[in-house]
């Protein structure tokens, strides 16, 4: 076959379907990484968005308490409730909302009214007492800026509560709110404020853990971290590692933070398993494309093979063909011009041209038998025969072309044999095509045994020679229609290539089988083996 030819088709596969093929793989990958990269940026947005939505909900819950407490002393026309009325307003506050632990209110004198819920905000004694509050008072002026900050701010309408850690007798974590309740025209003066004390507990249970819950994303886990001592304070389910994926301030109370990760998984680790998932789809798809286009190659070169074949055997044939046509009518002219006058060489010549024509025969009968096994055609006709008889029969016609060619035959034909159930016409063909071979295959030592015999339910016939021999990689290809082994004798040797494949269908046909046993150099023995008991039916 030329092998310009079969180069052409792999270079066209690999500009039209490798090529291609690479090129998209290449481009996934490289694209890979960004959409991954992608991919993560919008999952770690949409977990900021949610850590968003739960802060603006604590932020929402803070003003409705300013609100509430706003509406009952803001009216500027009527003059600050007494202490009593302002207590009463205060003790309710506090009973409403289980975070707030207490409440006051300074108005713009300095005057405090204090409303508690836990009594360690404060020291109970009334000495004790005052000096808490004046211990406060210390800490409002010591941050008065911030305060005339905060109040300028609310003053636009935007109220920012000042936020101060508060130190708890039962390290009870405790944060105190201040904010502007009354807001006068003088900038520089501190207004009346409200300070509400929340237990930071409680308020993340309460309202950041109910905000968590009704959210309801299966997806998440929430937790809550005390960012003084690094501490996972909360969380929504139980956690082995106390590392999340995003993390914000929770604003109201900003020594917390609002944390959150997925469920089960790492955004890293769920990202890398989808990038893993892909990867692998892409491999596998990579693999059945180069299991296809392997497969597609190997079967174009096999049919290119074949048509190599076919062509070889036309070439073959038509040569087979011309050698015994042109013995037959050298020899005929020379019987017709009357020149051959003894009567040895007379039946010499007509010998001649009767096994030129029969070997004519054969080859014939081959081709056509062949071409009636490609299409199906060829029917077997069994009926019970008797191999010996045969064997002989075949020996005694081909005798003389056989001695002619050099060569003897030993045989060694064993006596009283069953009878199986043959294609008498077949079975000549296959075994005038194994004696043929091992004409054609022998150089020197010219010697063939025939031997047939009984062997485990079963009737051998075989073919020995002395010649060429075949290299054992090959011994199953010889069955292969036009296939043909390389060795200079089979070179100079002219041959169809089809003779063993018509072998071997014709014992596929009675259930039999064909054996080749051979060296390269020492010969061949090609065996017919044919089971007594399947075909003994008769
Ligand atoms: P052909 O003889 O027409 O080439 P066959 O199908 O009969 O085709 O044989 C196929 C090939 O097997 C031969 O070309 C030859 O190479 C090899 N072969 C067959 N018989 C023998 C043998 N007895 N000794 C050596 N080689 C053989």
């Amino acid at each position: 076959m030329k092998k310009s030819r079969f180069v052409k088709i792999i270079v066209a596969f690999f500009f039209a379907l490798i090529l291609p093929v690479v090129s998209v793989t290449i481009f996934e990958v490289i694209q890979h990484d960004k959409n991954e990269t992608l991919l993560e940026s919008i999952y770690q947005r949409q977990l900021d968005t949610i850590l968003f939505a739960v802060n603006q909900n604590c932020w929402i819950n803070f003003n409705s308490w300013v609100a509430e407490l706003t509406a009952q002393f803001n009216n500027k026309s009527t003059p600050f409730p007494n202490e009593k009325k302002t207590a009463a307003v205060l003790d309710r506050f506090i009973r409403s909302y289980p975070s707030i632990q207490g409440a006051f209110i300074r108005t713009d004198v300095g005057k405090y009214t204090v409303s508690l819920e836990d009594e360690l905000l404060f020291q109970k004694e009334p000495i004790a007492h005052e000096k808490s509050i004046n211990e406060l008072d210390k800490i409002i002026l010591l941050d008065q800026k911030a305060i005339l900050a905060m109040t300028d701010l609310a003053r636009k309408g935007y109220v920012n509560p000042h936020v101060l850690p508060w130190k708890q007798a039962d390290k009870k974590q405790v944060t105190l709110l201040l904010f502007p309740l009354r807001i006068s025209e003088d900038t520089k003066m501190i207004p009346t404020l409200a300070g509400i004390f929340i237990d930071n507990l409680t308020y993340i249970e309460e309202i950041v853990g109910r905000k968590f819950n009704t959210m309801n994303e299966s997806n998440f886990i929430f937790g809550v971290r005390d960012t003084l001592s690094g501490q996972i304070i909360y969380a929504t389910e139980h956690v082995e590692s106390e590392i999340f994926e995003r993390s914000e301030a929770l604003w109201i109370l900003p020594s917390l933070q609002l944390e959150i990760k997925l469920t089960g998984t790492t955004l890293e680790d769920f990202t890398q398993a989808r990038a893993q998932t892909n990867i692998i789809f892409l491999i596998v798809v990579n693999f059945i494309l180069v299991i296809g286009i392997l497969y597609i190659i190997r079967y174009v070169y096999l049919e290119m093979l074949l048509a190599q074949k076919e062509k070889d055997f036309v070439a073959n044939v038509s040569h087979e063909l011309r050698t015994p046509l042109a013995l037959i009518r050298m020899f005929a002219e020379l019987m017709e011009m009357g020149r051959v006058r003894s009567e040895e060489k007379k039946q010499h010549y007509y010998k001649t041209i009767m096994a030129e024509s029969t070997r004519l025969t054969q080859l014939i009968n081959n081709i056509l038998d062949f071409s009636k096994i490609e299409s199906k055609k060829k029917t077997y006709k069994l009926l019970p025969g008797n191999i010996r008889a045969l064997v002989v029969d075949i020996l005694d016609f081909y005798q003389y072309h056989i001695k002619q060619k050099g060569f003897v035959i030993h045989n060694s034909l064993e006596l009283n044999l069953p009878q199986i159930r043959i294609d008498e016409v077949a079975i000549r063909q296959a075994i005038v095509n194994l004696i043929d071979n091992a004409i054609k295959y022998t150089d020197d030592k010219k010697i063939i045994n025939i031997t047939l015999k009984t062997e485990n339910n079963s009737i051998i016939l075989s073919v020995q020679d002395f010649g060429v021999g075949i290299p054992a990689r090959e011994h199953k290809k010889v069955f292969q229609k036009f296939y043909r082994t390389e060795n200079s004798l089979v070179h100079n040797t002219k041959g169809s290539g089809l003779g063993l494949a018509l072998v071997k269908n014709i014992m596929d046909q009675h259930a039999g089988q064909v054996t080749v046993k051979s060296k390269v150099g020492e010969g061949s023995t090609f065996s017919l083996i044919f089971p007594i008991k399947l075909k003994n039916g008769a």
